[in-house]
């Protein structure tokens, strides 16, 4: 899963005190984590958020592998897919299959990656909030890892992603 790999190695760039400088009026759920942290800033593209419900949320990945690479989450923290209720469960994946749709509808990618990396042996970067990938992907982005990943050209700006995606989640 070089994809995972990949990208567990991007979000662990999260962590680094000076990416956090923009994050310094924490308070609540869990400091540590950039998911809730965003979560405060609602839906707009400094928070990198294009959907909020009462259960799950919709980021763009910040370090996206591919144009209209989203992460889809529980609004809960929580790290274990199998602590999820039956609702916050259902919630989360009604939102996947909408974040699915509104990528396959917007960019008409060829194929998506879509999964998650429970815990941290598995390549997950933020482990103790759950998150789903949704990567779209084109014949030919196929890169060897992480020597390539670090210097791809990705021809979408998070910003005009996150206009584009807006619509699908109103
Ligand atoms: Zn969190």
């Amino acid at each position: 899963m070089g994809v995972a790999i990949s990208i567990a190695n991007h979000l662990k760039i999260l962590f680094q005190p000076e990416r956090l400088k923009y994050l310094s009026r924490a308070v609540g759920v869990n400091k540590a984590c950039v998911f809730c942290e965003g979560l405060k800033k609602g839906v707009k593209f400094e928070s990198l958020i294009v959907f909020e419900d009462e259960l799950s949320m919709v980021f763009l990945n910040k370090y996206p592998y591919n144009g209209g690479h989203l992460l889809v989450l529980p609004k809960r923290h929580e790290g274990d897919l199998l602590k999820l209720s039956e609702e916050e469960y259902i919630g989360l994946h009604k939102t996947l299959r909408r974040a699915v749709d509104a990528v396959q509808t917007e960019f008409r990618p060829r194929a998506m990656n879509v999964g998650a990396n429970l815990g941290q042996a598995a390549g997950a970067g933020i482990p103790d909030h759950l998150h789903y990938h949704v990567v779209p992907r084109w014949d030919g982005d196929t890169n060897f890892f992480p020597i390539i990943a670090q210097s791809k050209v990705i021809p979408l700006s998070l910003e005009e992603v996150h206009q584009r995606l807006l619509p699908y989640f109103k």
